[in-house]
């Protein structure tokens, strides 16, 4: 069994506190339900469009035409066409920094475990993720879904993400609060950790590495 060398992070819900939580504040400031919103984004994909979502996550729409999509789809279910700017900016306000996991990365440097951020994210929200954390202090690589057009739970996004690193995936823990990016992780031979709160994701990695 070949040793363990790097853990590969996820950024939004295993560095940060939970999405839902922002995504809950958000819709609160917006003033529209979260079932209108899943209900406008399964009226773009029934028209047979991309989920724009997947689009903006992959860098091939802007955040302003994300929110253009967004706002006409939702027009006729809430009456009237809603304002949805600064969707990024709301979001983000809502997020904090989970300080359990920076810890947990700042621990396995220090043992000599590499590192490497994974992240599917919005090219126009690169700045202000950044500003939460020092990731090039935390991450020697960061690979993000909007720059290299492909996202998790896609293969070709881990496997990027290995030849960048040089490393084969057993050499790989993968931590992501997605249980559909965990799948694809562990079928590519990656060491998959589930992080659904910070006590077992931090035992269960650090269990890999003993
Ligand atoms: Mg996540």
């Amino acid at each position: 069994m070949s040793r363990i060398e790097m853990v590969i992070s996820d950024f939004g819900g295993v560095l940060t506190t939970p999405l839902f939580e922002a995504f809950a504040s958000f819709q609160d400031r917006v003033g529209i339900p979260p079932r209108s919103f899943g209900e406008a984004m399964k009226a773009i994909m029934e028209k047979g469009q991309p989920n724009p979502l997947f689009e903006l996550e992959c860098g091939r729409i802007s955040e302003a035409e994300f929110q253009a999509q967004l706002a006409e789809a939702l027009e006729p279910i809430l009456g009237h066409r809603p304002e949805i700017e600064s969707f990024g900016m709301l979001l983000f306000e809502a997020l904090d920094p989970n300080p359990g996991m920076i810890d947990l990365i700042r621990e396995v440097r220090r043992d000599g475990i590499r590192t490497a951020l994974l992240t599917n994210n919005v090219k126009e929200w690169e700045a202000t993720w950044r500003s939460m954390m020092p990731i090039d202090e935390l991450f020697e690589t960061v690979v993000d879904s909007a720059f290299v057009n492909c996202r998790k739970p896609d293969p070709r996004i881990y496997q990027l993400t290995l030849e960048r690193v040089q490393l084969e995936p057993e050499q790989c823990i993968f931590i992501d609060d997605m249980e559909i990016n965990i799948e694809a992780a562990n079928e590519l031979g990656l060491h998959g950790v589930h992080f659904r709160e910070t006590a077992q994701a931090r035992a269960e990695v650090h269990a890999l590495l003993a």
